[in-house]
């Protein structure tokens, strides 16, 4: 079955840190799709409209939001980019293909959660947390939050918000710093963790490597998404 296409309407865009940007849509009617997932956006180049290519971007929000909500980093002379910083605004349409991917929340295992990202690659985890929060009050649940520096921080408030209202809830902050490095001073037994890595591909390929030799987790609780 083909993935269905949808019409959104951007509603908010905002530069949240440095080179981030938080992008929100109007979830259309019929769409549907789970904490984890992504869409494909039919994004036009700048100086010729008709030239179409796809770029992914994983979902913030939960599916019980009203809006569809991205957080998009720019790059230089990137596609998405250069139609993002001069062309988005409030009430600019595009096309967008989704939901897709399988970066989901295993609900079924009973093992604690272990968040690992960088940058926007806190998004899906953003959605898990939305989703499912106030219902996983079983096991713990760790965020590990990585950023090259302090300007890059964006969703502080929200984890702060979280951290405070949910005991089995905590958040780490790794500014120049690895993830796995605060992971491994925050956590001391991992036989009982399951795994989930985000962002970039250099980080997410090289924490699977840790966590299965070093860690000892077994592969099949290790889940990764490399934002390539
Ligand atoms: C599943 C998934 C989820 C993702 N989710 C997110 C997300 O939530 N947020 C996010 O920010 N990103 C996400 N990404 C990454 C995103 O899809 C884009 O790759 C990223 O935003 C860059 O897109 P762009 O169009 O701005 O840049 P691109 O046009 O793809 O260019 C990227 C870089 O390559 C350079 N470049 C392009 N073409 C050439 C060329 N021919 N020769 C030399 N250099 C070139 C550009 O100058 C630029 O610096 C995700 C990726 C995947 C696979």
């Amino acid at each position: 079955m083909s993935t269905p296409r949808f019409s959104v309407t951007c509603t908010r865009k905002e530069l949240i840190a440095e080179n981030i940007y938080e992008v929100a849509f109007a979830k259309p009617e019929g769409f549907s799709f789970t904490a984890g997932q992504f869409v494909l956006f039919d994004v036009p180049l700048l100086d010729n409209p008709e030239d179409i290519q796809p770029r992914a971007y994983s979902i913030g929000s939960a599916p019980k939001d009203d809006e569809l909500v991205f957080a998009i980093k720019s790059v230089p002379n990137g596609r998405m980019t250069l139609f993002l910083e001069n062309k988005m605004q409030k009430g600019t349409q595009l096309s967008l293909q989704g939901a897709l991917g399988n970066f989901l929340l295993d609900r079924t295992t009973p093992k604690d959660y272990v968040f690992l990202c960088t940058a926007t690659g806190i998004a899906p985890f953003r959605s898990y947390l939305r989703s499912y929060l106030a219902e996983e009050t079983d096991r713990k649940i760790d965020l590990f939050f990585g950023l090259l520096r302090e300007n890059e921080l964006f969703w502080e408030d929200e984890l702060k918000e979280f951290q405070k209202q949910y005991q089995h809830f905590n958040y780490y902050i790794c500014i120049n710093r690895f993830v796995q490095d605060e992971a491994m001073s925050a956590i001391s037994d991992f036989s009982n963790k399951q795994i989930y890595l985000c962002g970039s591909p250099l980080m997410t390929k090289a924490v699977k490597e840790i966590a299965i030799s070093q860690w000892h987790v077994p592969k099949a609780d290790v889940h990764m998404e490399g934002f390539i």
